[in-house]
């Protein structure tokens, strides 16, 4: 008797056929993306290191883009979550390829044009970088943060079309240059392949079974669903089982984005994620007008250009 065959994680998926997605849909799809992420960070950031109860009290449900927030944000700032995606996209655009110098290049710069927030392990290893000119993080069992997942769209996107074994080294350039971390590498290379197949119109109950269960069955840290991640704190584990939640069990982009931020915690980052997944699978027509129009105009507008330009360079698709 053939036993029947779990679908894992290297299985070649037929999110590969993106030439046949209507190249508009496709366009439209990475721009909600790239607008999900902003968006996300935007809402999320109010309600950042805030307990589900305290954001209860103050806000009811937190759901819209105010500003504010410990970081005192202006109404539609965004923060390191979108800025630091928006420097390594343009490194990619600049070079037309993904190297881990020009990228390591254009964080530090990043830095030292004094972002509103920071990440400890991403100032840890832009430090590493600035001092020796090495491009990896030194491996580190403690550094399974979110820091590498929450900018890796650009990646997604410029990686459209390649084999999985292309778009997991790819992942690995740009992460390891904070982040030299397998649970880290696990959580942002799901994401990203979760991503493209959304770009490519793949159903959503099919990523649970692709991506996210085979994912938390490999690493238990994801297993989501057990019970409610409340107050995630940057570890990667309680960030994709937030994000994991919030997609799988809501059925809009709208309520995705709100059911991941008012989690609270690392609400910025857990919306910027989440974001970035319910533009993919919803599309442009299904975000709020009301968001669009509080995000600050500067950042809506680089996130559509640069989702279009990456699109247009697709640099490893074979
Ligand atoms: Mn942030
Ligand atoms: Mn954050």
């Amino acid at each position: 008797m053939v036993s029947s065959v779990r679908p894992h994680l290297n299985q070649n998926l037929d999110h590969r056929i993106d030439d046949r997605v209507d190249p508009a849909v496709l366009q439209s799809r990475v721009r909600a993306s790239y607008l999900g992420l902003a968006i996300g960070d935007a809402l999320g950031a109010t309600v950042e290191f805030m307990t589900p109860n305290e954001i209860r009290h103050q806000y009811g449900v937190h759901k819209e883009i105010i500003g504010g927030g410990w970081l005192r944000l202006k109404k539609g700032q965004v923060t390191d979550d979108t800025t630091m995606a928006l420097a390594l996209g343009r490194a990619i655009l600049a070079t037309g390829d993904i190297n881990a110098l020009p990228i390591a290049a254009a964080f530090d710069a990043w830095m030292r044009a004094k972002p509103v927030d920071i990440g400890h392990t991403v100032r840890s290893g832009l430090i590493h970088y600035r001092r020796t000119g090495i491009t990896t993080a030194p491996e580190d069992e403690m550094s399974a943060g979110n820091g590498a997942c929450m900018r890796c769209l650009p990646i997604a996107i410029a990686t459209l079309g390649a084999s999985e074994a292309k778009v997991r080294q790819a992942s690995k350039v740009q992460a390891h240059i904070t982040h030299n971390n397998p649970l880290s590498d696990a959580g942002t290379e799901t994401v990203i392949l979760m991503i493209q197949a959304l770009f490519c119109g793949q159903p959503l109950n099919q990523q649970l079974h692709h991506y996210a269960h085979p994912l938390a069955t490999k690493h238990p840290e994801f297993c989501f669903r057990k019970r409610p991640c409340q107050n995630p704190s940057g570890f990667i584990g309680h960030t994709l089982r937030v994000v994991f939640e919030a997609l799988f069990d809501t059925d809009s982009f709208e309520d995705c984005i709100v059911e991941a931020v008012n989690r609270g915690g690392d609400a910025d980052t857990t919306g910027a994620i989440a974001g970035v997944l319910a533009g993919a699978y919803y599309g442009e027509t299904a975000i709020p007008p009301r968001w669009l129009k509080a995000l600050d105009a500067n950042i809506l507008g680089a996130c559509s250009e640069q989702a279009e330009q990456l699109l247009s360079l697709r640099c490893l698709s074979e």
